[in-house]
């Protein structure tokens, strides 16, 4: 048993595996893995040990969505816990099928302008080139394409995509999605690329995909030189839990990284995954060490069966209200809500502007400090009285309301009574001297 297995052991705790056996060059095969994904009610329940009913759900689960594990991913799973994050996000649960939703929760489809491609925002599009992705989260907006097929956009889709493109040159940039766009044949990809990028008014291309975290594999040697020759490109990863950062996805990102690709991520909110604040802290703190910036903090949609990984978005205010000032800005998502019916993303954010009059507003900080701001001309009358309402500062009698013992405030005293110690002993010794 060499290091590689051992770590896998390490991961799978005591459970029952089918892969323990499997040597290294097989398990880090992108071809092996998906050879081996995991795709049947009986696989699941073999791995994970479940009763007769629980199987008996994932049967009727089967035939009304669809569901693949790559062996990888599912190695990540803490086959011991129920109610492991990982295992939320991938395995199907009987609770898919209570709880209602809606198949297509952001109505792509009524913006649908040529096969694949949504124009939603006035410059940029959407463009769905497969149905197909190498493990299926339980939480995907997309389900409804699950049960289409699993096929790539043919050719003459492609181009009816390009002459639509080709005719708005209002689209600056183009988000190729999916499904995942990186598990298509590198010849595709390669054509899709080169179609859009073609156009001369296309600034650069977005493409999101999850292959970085459920099979870093299929960043290839061969992948890399095909991304490298469409710059500029960027990527939007897709990890929601810190246990997701193995160190194959650290490699996979700083092997994209490394062409120059810029990284970002986008992270759904899910209950008894993410939604808490220290799991977000450590995962945003994790994606900068391995230079992904966090991106988008996205409230879980009302797609069908995934009622029950939704929150409330109250717990995502909460969560950026633990984020913004406390740690750096980089590590800060946006937390965003898509609108019902297809309006588009809706920025949301603790509230940060308190009480608001004409040429003055009172805006409090990440410590909860409130302070008067100056919104037209600069007044030389600087208010000094305490604070003792929200309308002192509106009014400008006083200019800032500070909660006590907050650790800057102490800080900036101490300081303080150093310097002015340090300027009396400087005055003593001029004296003496
Ligand atoms: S990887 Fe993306 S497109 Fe595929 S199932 Fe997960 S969320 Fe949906």
């Amino acid at each position: 048993m060499n290091e590689e297995s051992d770590r896998r052991i390490q991961r799978w705790g005591k459970a029952l595996s089918i892969w323990r056996d499997v040597p290294d060059s097989d398990w880090n095969d992108l071809q092996w893995q998906m050879k081996n994904l995991v795709r049947t009610a009986e696989q699941i329940s073999k791995l994970l040990c479940l009763s007769e009913t629980e199987t008996a759900s994932l049967r009727r689960l089967q035939k009304q969505f669809r569901f693949a594990i790559s062996p990888y991913y599912f190695s990540l799973i803490d086959t011991e816990n129920p109610a492991d994050p990982i295992r939320r996000m991938i395995v199907p649960s009987s609770l898919e099928e209570t709880g209602g939703g809606e198949v297509d929760p952001l109505a792509e489809h009524a913006d649908k302008v040529a096969p694949g491609l949504t124009h939603r925002y006035p410059d940029r599009v959407l463009f769905v080139v497969t149905a197909f992705c190498s493990s299926y989260c339980r939480f995907c907006i997309r389900k409804r394409n699950w049960k289409v097929s699993d096929a790539a956009s043919t050719r003459a889709e492609i181009d009816e995509a390009v002459r639509y493109l080709r005719a708005h040159e209002e689209v600056r940039d183009v988000l190729i999605s999916g499904g995942d766009p990186l598990t298509l044949p590198l010849d595709q990809l390669d054509y899709i690329l080169t179609q859009i990028l073609d156009l001369p008014h296309i600034e650069f291309v977005r493409i999101g995909s999850r292959e970085p975290v459920m099979l870093p594999m299929r960043i290839t040697d061969d992948l890399l030189r095909l991304l490298d020759k469409h710059a500029p490109l960027w990527i939007n990863t897709h990890f929601n839990h810190p246990r997701e950062i193995t160190e194959e996805a650290a490699e996979a990102c700083e092997k994209l990284a490394r062409l120059g690709i810029p990284l970002g991520n986008q992270t759904v909110l899910l209950a008894g995954v993410n939604d808490d604040v220290e799991t977000m802290k450590k995962l945003v703190h994790s994606l900068l060490r391995i230079r992904v910036r966090p991106y988008y903090l996205y409230q879980c949609d009302p797609v069908i069966g995934a009622a029950h990984l939704r929150t409330s978005i109250w717990k995502g205010i909460e969560i950026m209200e633990a984020l913004r000032g406390h740690t750096t800005g980089l590590a800060v998502p946006t937390f965003v809500v898509d609108a019902p019916g297809g309006g588009g993303k809706i920025p949301l954010a603790p509230n940060y502007m308190v009480s608001a009059a004409p040429g003055r507003m009172v805006l409090r900080n990440y410590e909860g400090a409130l302070f008067s701001y100056s919104d037209g001309e600069i007044s030389s009358a600087k208010g000094g009285a305490p604070a003792s309402s929200v309308y002192d500062l509106l009014t400008e009698r006083a200019q800032h309301l500070i909660p006590q013992a907050q650790p800057h405030y102490e800080r900036r005293e101490a300081v303080a009574l150093e310097r002015s110690f340090a300027e009396l002993a400087h005055s003593l010794t001029d004296n003496e001297e």
